[in-house]
Formats: C-alpha cells, structure tokens, sequence
C-alpha cells in the first residue's frame, strides 16, 4: 500500500470543471474519487501553505511564508519545523519536488528541479511535466509507504498567461501526466493503495483575491493572475475529510503516525 500526495500548484475548479470534456483523466478523478474543494483561512501564499500541510502546523507555529526573506533565500534549514517525512523517518517516506523552499525540496529522492524550482519558459514546463512525471512512476513503482510528489507548472503558466487559451493547452498537458501516474500505472486500481490529490491555493485574475500575493510586474513581464482562496482537492481511500491543508499531514498520520 502507498499514500500517494500529489500536488499540483495552482490547480484550479475554475479551469477543471467547465473544461472535463478535454481533461478525461480529471474527470475520471472526479467521477471516481471524492472531489472537494479546500478553502484557505490562511493567506494563499505557495510556501506558507505547502509549509503546513506537510507539517500539519499553521503560521503562527512555523513561520514561513516567503521563499526569501530580508534578501535572504529561505532554506529548509532555516525552518524550526518538522516535516512528516521527518516525524516517519523509520517508515519508507519520499518528498519530490515540493516547492515550500526554492529551490524545490526532496527527501530521499535525487531530484533536480527544474528551472531552480520556479520554471519560467515554456521549455522549462515541458521538462517538469516530464521529470516529475517519471520520477514519481519510478518510485511508484518501488512501493514507498509514502511519496509526496509536486509539480509547479500550472502556478507558472497562470501568473503569466491567465486568461489566455494557452492555459487550458497547459491544464491537458497535466491531465494526461496525471493519467500516466494515476492510471496507467494501475495506481488507483489497488483498493489498498490512497490518493490526496491537491493544490495550495487556487487562480484568479490579478486584483480579484482577497490577498494580493504578488507584485504585478516582475523581471519577467507583467502578471496577469493571482492566487486564490479556493483549493482543489481530490481523495481516494482517504477517511478524513480535507478541510484545510494541515489536514493532509493528519491524514498521513492517521495511517502511519
Ligand atoms: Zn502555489
């Protein structure tokens, strides 16, 4: 049996729902597992959220919300916290790609992120998608007792491109990434085996959240979109209900811990 998370940055019901005609595999999901959607007390912030959903901590206990603070790059080092993967060290527990630090971090996984952990060209997308996609099919394959698994792309593509057809271009490309892994692989055919499918915050144009994360311009032109409050979560043999992040630490633990 493997607890399978998978995180998707920046997925969003607003781009899925309308859009299940052209995303089968999300709409499998959909079909077949429990579909919810998470919405965040805590600000949307990438960090901030991934920081306590593998910690099961909330701000005011670890800290984090930004990936550089004072001109500083946070690190892992930096954050007095506990991970799961660190509190079930004795378990066999695996991290890939998880962007609460840049660049992204990995635990017991050799993994080279993409981009620095934030992948900006359309080159850079394609290579995540396909490295995080074989990555996390290898180390399916080996039967882990938990594999945390993140890819970044969509967060990226939306902050430059919301509202453009190529967004949804980009949101096929995952699904069919999520069919590999999920599917083809035979992964949700094992009764045994627990899917968390999920994202740290949801998408919105620039100006419409409640909290603006981000400055409009960067080095890299001008944002067209911004995170949100609403979460897209997606469970399979997964008693808990996930309500909020943290939840998904509780749900690894009501397994393992
Ligand atoms: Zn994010």
């Amino acid at each position: 049996m493997t607890f399978l998370v998978l995180g998707v940055d920046a997925a969003t019901w607003k781009m899925i729902k309308p859009n299940l005609d052209e995303l089968p595999n999300w709409k499998r999901l959909v079909e077949e597992c429990d579909a919810g959607t998470v919405v965040l007390e805590e600000e949307p912030l990438s960090p901030l959220i991934w920081c306590g959903m593998f910690s099961g901590s909330y701000y005011d206990e670890h800290g984090h919300r930004e990936f550089v603070e004072d001109g500083n790059i946070v690190e892992r080092e930096d954050l007095d916290v506990d991970f799961l993967w660190d509190e079930l060290e004795e378990k066999d527990v695996r991290a890939l790609n998880v962007p609460f630090v840049v660049p992204t971090y990995s635990y017991r996984v050799d993994f080279e992120p993409v981009g620095y952990g934030l992948p900006t060209t359309e080159e850079e997308w394609k290579d995540e998608l396909e490295k995080v996609t074989e990555k996390t099919k290898e180390m399916l394959n080996e039967g882990p007792d938990v594999l945390v698994s993140v890819f970044t792309t969509l967060d990226r593509v939306q902050h430059f491109h919301w509202g453009e057809n190529m967004v949804l271009d980009w949101y096929k490309k995952m699904d069919e990434r999520l069919g590999e892994i999920l599917f083809d692989t035979g992964f949700l055919e094992d009764e045994e085996n627990r899917l968390i499918l999920i994202s740290d915050h949801g998408f919105c144009s620039f100006g419409e959240a409640e909290v603006q994360t981000l400055p409009e311009e960067t080095e890299h032109g001008e944002l067209k979109g911004d995170h949100h409050e609403e979460a897209v979560v997606v469970t399979k043999n997964v008693e808990r209900t996930i309500e909020e992040p943290q939840d998904v630490y509780r749900a690894v633990m009501d397994v393992f811990g």
